[in-house]
């Protein structure tokens, strides 16, 4: 199977046989925190979940749905922590599962957290959304290190504009689509 690399130059993969196992280690602490946390996000109707990733795409995903969750709607939407939500099944997971909407923020085509996501719980149809297509930049860059900081949140700070949400703070950017 040909695949692009999310820095647009091809590469030669293997044989794409449809599911990996991943075999993940059950939890031995939990974080009071983020239980807390989680139940306060209950009443939410819009889980967020994203990329976590170390890279530039990553980086300005991980951005952007802060941005999003924290500053334009934070009272409709809850931010997920990734890595908890996949290794335990507690708060976390429990939004995802349960959420009204769930939007997946990607920092490119591999969709890790989506596809993680869907790993652990059965059925699950987020809404897909490639953040690196939704800013104008320089794709053969990958790093953090490659970009300014002031770039990558200028970068950040343009996406939830551009994402299909109708939020109070974006809404001079009509969109077909709303938060509820
Ligand atoms: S999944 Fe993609 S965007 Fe996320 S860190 Fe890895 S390469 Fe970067």
């Amino acid at each position: 199977m040909r695949q692009t690399n999310c820095c647009g130059t091809g590469s030669k993969v293997g044989t794409d046989e449809g599911y990996e196992l991943v075999r993940i280690e059950k939890a031995k602490n939990n974080c009071r925190l983020c239980d807390d946390y989680a139940e306060r996000q209950k009443a939410k109707p819009v889980a967020v979940m994203c990329c976590e990733g170390a890279c530039l795409r990553g980086e300005i995903a991980r951005k952007a749905a802060n941005i999003l969750c924290h500053t334009l709607a934070p009272e409709k939407t809850a931010r997920i922590c990734l890595g908890g939500a996949f290794t335990k099944d507690t708060g976390q997971r429990d939004l995802v599962r349960k959420a009204t909407r769930l939007i997946a923020l990607e920092g490119c085509f591999i969709n890790c957290s989506s596809r993680m996501m869907n790993g652990v719980i059965d059925g699950l149809e987020p809404e897909v959304i490639l953040v690196d297509q939704l800013y104008d930049f320089d794709r053969k860059l990958f790093g953090v290190e490659e970009m300014s900081a002031e770039e990558i949140q200028s970068h950040a700070g343009t996406v939830p504009r551009r994402l299909p949400l109708d939020t109070a703070s974006v809404k001079n950017h009509p969109s077909k689509y709303q938060v509820s």
